[in-house]
């Protein structure tokens, strides 16, 4: 079965993963901008990033036949420094032009500080300037629900902001229904060994359905796996889900969220897939 990986950070992946996720159905990823595992001591390092994902990863990933977008923006591992987001704030709108740019993202919160959340809202701001899909990181473990409230109600309070058009990804049992309930997308993301499970994140798709949800495999340099989604479509079956459900969760529904930028376009249609966008 084709499918969309929506979230990956190909950029600390070997070129044999994409060969692997090819193998296995991957169409297309997108790549929010990630934290480079050390913080970044100067502004000039983002530069070079973003001319990475905007330029060599689509060309290493179209030697596979995959799709390849992204998001951009200062992570949140890093919002903690507010000089340094001033700066890559300035430096994002040279590359929102570029024909893989779906919007900004990863934003959000790591630890729920007043200066991540000052450096969330100025992403936000420039989002808006320009009408811009956002792609949201959630905090791990303790932090997780505190900091998905926090960005919660920061969201629902700004009129101008259109719900359906925002993503807030790793969700959790705990925080779920939060996201959805007020009419945002979420992701599961799924790890080998921490966070959500194949089986946790198919038990949360038997609870609460399949609209606005997407699974997919975050792979970056810690310990991921980039063919995770595969192994989710594999547990679906085993637990006797149509494929016609199937292929909505991996498929239809991240090209229907990310549809919504005009420059996101499928080259390859899934047979069977049922495309709620133009
Ligand atoms: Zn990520």
């Amino acid at each position: 079965m084709q499918y969309i990986d929506l979230h990956c950070h190909m950029s600390s992946r070997t070129t044999d993963d994409y060969h692997m996720m090819a193998l296995t159905g991957c169409v297309a990823i997108t790549e929010p901008s990630f934290w480079a595992g050390y913080d970044s001591c100067t502004p000039d390092y983002f530069r070079d990033y973003f001319h990475r994902l905007t330029d060599y990863e689509p060309k290493r990933a179209a030697q596979y036949g995959i799709q390849h977008y992204a998001w951009l923006c200062l992570n949140p591992k890093e919002a903690e420094n507010r000089e340094m987001a001033k700066a890559v704030l300035k430096i994002i709108p040279e590359f929102m032009d570029m024909p893989n740019i779906l919007g900004i993202g990863e934003i959000g919160l790591n630890r729920v500080t007043r200066n991540e959340l000052a450096t969330f809202i100025d992403h936000v701001e420039l989002a808006m300037q320009t009408n811009e899909l956002i792609h949201i990181h959630t905090p791990h473990l303790e932090d997780k629900y505190k900091g998905t409230k926090v960005m919660v109600d920061t969201l629902i309070s700004d009129k101008r902001l259109t719900p359906g058009r925002v993503m807030l990804d790793h969700s959790e049992e705990h925080t779920i229904e939060m996201i959805l309930g007020n009419g945002f997308w979420t992701g599961l993301t799924l790890y080998p060994t921490t966070k959500v499970t194949h089986g946790r994140a198919v038990d949360m798709i038997e609870r609460y359905g399949t609209e606005r949800i997407c699974v997919a495999s975050a792979c970056d340099w810690g310990p991921s796996h980039p063919i995770a989604v595969p192994e989710f479509i594999a547990e679906m079956r085993r637990r006797g889900h149509s494929e016609e459900t199937i292929r909505k969760v991996v498929y239809e529904n991240p090209a229907e969220f990310l549809s919504q930028c005009p420059k996101f376009k499928l080259k390859h249609t899934e047979p069977g897939a049922v495309l709620r966008f133009a």
